[in-house]
């Protein structure tokens, strides 16, 4: 069986170090790996206007923005087909169908479509389409027939419905669908990376993110004000590293050769925490490695943006290209669809012949 890769982000924002570690750099590394067959990264402009109906512009200015993102943490179209969600209509048929495969209870006990309703606040007022997500994404993910989906923690209650899916589709109408498995990142700190004010999650619609895009100015300000151990108030107190931010961070970015480089009298971050458990270590000077340490990661990233924001009429060449491709692959995946549920009235010659027969015809 192929192996391939389908996974993506919504334009609603710039792609920051949340989205970073807990997909995009995952994707890099399974793209130069060779092992893929084919890799499909996707721009989820229609799922972003599930909640952002009144706001299409917001919707087509991101779209560049992910699309310079992925191109500068080095996803290449020559092995990835970047493509925009919009313009493969197939995607939305393909969500008709399956609708009927889900129940409303169902879709009420995803708790990722729970917690995302209470954070905007939809209460009473959610939007169809916004509440029927996951089964758009069921489409999107199977219409590439993926087996792989690398993606954090918060898609987890998407791939286990898109299985359903997958199983009741298949077990109704015959085996067409493939089953997609997810691929979450290995280092725990990045499943779910925090925000810098140390709220759970690193989001676009909190306020609380770091971009990829940043300056190393934005980057200092961001780092010197993050959140740590509201209690270790004197640089002699002993200090809490378990939900110290400026900690998770470097279990999620620092490497061993980071502390020769930029912090040599401790040989590790298991010496550091120590040291801060203990008492004697100020957060000034932790948080100014952190910001080597990104700077580190950060600094080609940002070069690589600049070059590609020189070229905007190519970053759009290389979507619309993906997106032809991208489209043809699932106009087969439809097609196999319909067939396996019967929606094939005209080149059913056998249906025909049926029918005639049922008439009398000669
Ligand atoms: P929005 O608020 O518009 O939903 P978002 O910041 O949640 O935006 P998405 O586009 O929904 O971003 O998510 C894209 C990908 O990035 C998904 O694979 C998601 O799991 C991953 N991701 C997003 N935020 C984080 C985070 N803080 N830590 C780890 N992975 C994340
Ligand atoms: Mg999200």
């Amino acid at each position: 069986m192929e192996k391939i890769i389908l996974t993506g982000d919504r334009p609603t924002g710039r792609l920051h170090l949340g989205h970073y570690v807990g997909s995009l750099k995952r994707r890099v590394e399974l793209q130069n790996s060779g092992e893929y067959d084919k890799i499909f990264i996707m721009i989820a402009d229609a799922q972003a206007l599930t909640d952002n109906a009144d706001n299409p512009e917001k919707v087509r200015q991101n779209i560049v923005e992910v699309a310079l993102d992925y191109l500068s943490v080095g996803l290449d179209p020559a092995k990835s087909t970047l493509f925009i969600q919009s313009m493969v209509p197939e995607l939305t048929e393909l969500t008709f169908y399956y609708a009927n495969l889900v129940t409303v209870s169902r879709l009420q006990r995803n708790p990722t479509v729970k917690s995302e309703i209470q954070m905007r606040n939809f209460e009473t007022s959610i939007p169809v389409g916004f509440f029927t997500y996951p089964i758009s994404q069921a489409a999107d993910i199977t219409a590439f027939k993926a087996t792989t989906v690398p993606v954090g923690e918060d898609q987890m209650p998407m791939l286990e419905q898109c299985q359903e899916i997958v199983h009741k589709f298949n077990s109704v109408y015959g085996e067409a669908l493939v089953e997609p498995k997810i691929l979450l990142p290995e280092n725990s700190a990045c499943l779910r990376l925090p925000g810098t004010d140390g709220k759970a999650k690193m989001s676009k619609s909190l306020g609380n993110a770091i971009y990829l895009a940043d300056d190393e100015k934005e980057l200092k300000t961001k780092v010197m004000s993050m959140y740590t151990d509201p209690n270790h108030i004197n640089v002699s107190d002993p200090g809490q590293v378990e939900g110290n931010t400026v900690f998770t961070y470097l279990d999620a970015f620092s490497k061993p050769e980071d502390f020769e480089e930029f912090l040599p009298e401790y040989k590790s971050l298991d010496e550091l925490k120590d040291h801060y458990k203990r008492g004697g270590l100020g957060d000034v000077k932790v948080k100014k490695f952190l910001i080597k340490v990104l700077e580190k990661e950060l600094a080609p990233i940002r070069e690589r943006r600049k070059q590609w924001e020189q070229n905007i009429p190519g970053v759009y060449e290389i979507l619309k290209k993906g997106s032809e491709v991208a489209e043809a692959v699932a106009a087969q995946t439809l097609a196999d669809v319909k067939a396996a549920m019967k929606i094939n009235y005209f080149d059913d010659g056998a249906l025909i012949k049926e029918q005639m027969e049922k008439y009398g015809n000669k």
